[in-house]
């Protein structure tokens, strides 16, 4: 997780990618508590921009173009950011439905209906994805690229729906850390990784722990002194 803003100051600029895929690193722009949201990373269309290239799902040239684009059309950038939230919070539960059910067969409605909704979107997606044979190899790309504000999620939504149809959505884990709800695939080696991160997450739960076990020592103490 990040931390609250004010916690965050100090600290490079920047979106913490941990999830180990794209669509993962999306729902992570957000901090939750099941499924409130707590903390919005994605403030307005420029910062959306910005995770995009940080992540890799766009590259400079794209973004400098959709970047004049939202300058022009403040409209269409607010519709496109407002999209692109809506697509986090189906992404958010697929993902946490499918950390939940373990492996096993993920027939609850929250994964029935946030896969469904993400067919629908991946259905739109689709219309932009082309083949090209490019020096002697064949080459997926997205047609229109920067031509329209809402393009940065076609890859996201492409490579979720790898995630959820692959052998990777049986690692797919939401941190345990208490108010973060990041997501992330889990490719530890023994598969026990419990956190977004050591550093963040992680470290806090130790200190808890730390805390909890001076403090239930001393007053082991204490009623060990008293008569
Ligand atoms: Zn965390």
């Amino acid at each position: 997780m990040t931390g609250s803003p004010a916690s965050r100051k100090g600290e490079p600029p920047g979106f913490r990618l941990i999830g180990g895929e794209p669509s993962l690193d999306f729902v992570n722009t957000a901090e939750w508590n099941g499924d409130e949201l707590l903390v919005d990373l994605l403030s307005d269309y420029e910062s959306l921009v910005k995770w995009a290239v940080q992540a890799g799902v766009v590259d400079a040239r794209v973004a400098r173009k959709l970047r004049s684009r939202a300058r022009l059309d403040r409209d269409e950038a607010d519709r496109a950011l407002a999209s692109a939230r809506e697509l986090r919070g189906i992404l958010h539960g697929a993902f946490n439905a499918t950390a939940r059910a373990h492996g096993r067969a993920r027939i609850r409605d929250a994964f029935n209906s946030s896969v469904t909704a993400l067919g629908g979107r991946l259905s739109d997606a689709l219309q932009h994805r082309r083949l090209a044979a490019e020096r002697g190899r064949a080459r997926f790309y997205w047609s229109g690229m920067g031509d329209r504000l809402d393009c940065i999620e076609w890859p996201i939504i492409w490579n979720a729906a790898h995630v959820l149809a692959s052998d990777s959505a049986d690692s797919v884990r939401v941190c345990a850390g208490k108010d973060c709800g990041w997501v992330y695939v889990d490719r530890s080696r023994n598969g026990l990784r419990r956190w977004c991160s050591m550093e963040t997450c992680g470290s806090r739960e130790k200190a808890h722990r730390h805390y909890a076990r001076v403090k239930s020592r001393k007053q082991g103490r204490l009623s060990q002194a008293s008569p």
